[in-house]
């Protein structure tokens, strides 16, 4: 099994829920006490929050490539980036490496072209809807078509991740709000829908969106963490 190093902490609420799905499917595999072996770097996400709010994208990225360079140094054979939104200094951190980081972009593109979508709409905070690290890697890499939730609507996605989700605060209205922005997408076009928020997945389960809306759901980090899973086990 090979070792892996998680950024996580932006947020906790989600990167422990990878440690989950990466173990559980790692002990499903191999079976007896078998466990994932991992190296774990978690941020203080207050401070990593204010970078991002601050634009200080070169700062986040260098805390970053900081971290996943230690991580390799203590043996990590791959970096994962817990998070969407921090992908967008990707490119930055993988270039300090030369391990490699296993994007949670590519997780997702595979698993929309294994539905055979062309067209997919994007959730998860105002960086991973307006700016392009993800929507270009989903359409140059895998000749997706990424739509989003209009101006207002992805507003309000961003406050509830910063003031709900990401403390830890999942609440019925938020979820009928953001279910509602979900129907209207695919109203719109799309042929499915990426939690591109770690923490979306959370707020509206798999199990959740097959019964109020029943399209094909990408959640981000279950996908990202299965494909770290796998990578781990060398298949
Ligand atoms: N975890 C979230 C995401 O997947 C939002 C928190 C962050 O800004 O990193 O984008």
């Amino acid at each position: 099994m090979r070792k892996i190093g998680l950024l996580g902490g932006m947020s906790w609420q989600s990167s422990i829920e990878y440690e989950r799905a990466i173990n559980q499917i790692i002990a499903d595999r191999l079976g007896g006490t078998a466990s994932a072996d991992l190296l774990i770097r978690s941020f203080n996400f207050a401070e990593v929050e204010a970078l991002q709010a601050a634009g200080d994208w070169a700062a986040c990225a260098d805390l970053l490539a900081t971290a996943a360079i230690s991580l390799e140094t203590a043996g990590a054979e791959a970096i994962a980036i817990c998070t969407n939104t921090m992908h967008n200094v990707a490119d930055s951190v993988e270039q300090r490496l030369t391990v490699p980081l296993l994007h949670i972009a590519d997780a997702t593109g595979e698993a929309a072209l294994a539905k055979g979508l062309e067209c997919v709409s994007l959730f998860g905070t105002r960086f991973t809807m307006e700016m392009p690290f993800l929507r270009q890697r989903l359409e140059s890499k895998f000749g997706l078509r990424v739509i989003t939730p209009d101006n207002d609507q992805r507003a309000e996605i961003h406050r509830v991740i910063y003031q709900e989700l990401v403390q830890g605060r999942f609440l019925d209205e938020s979820r009928d709000f953001v279910l509602g922005v979900m129907r209207q997408q695919l109203d719109q076009g799309a042929q499915g829908i990426i939690a591109g928020c770690t923490e979306i997945e959370q707020l509206v389960t798999p199990s959740m969106f097959e019964q109020n809306v029943g399209a094909p759901y990408f959640p981000t980090a279950a996908l990202h963490a299965r494909a770290i899973a796998h990578w781990s086990l060398g298949d």
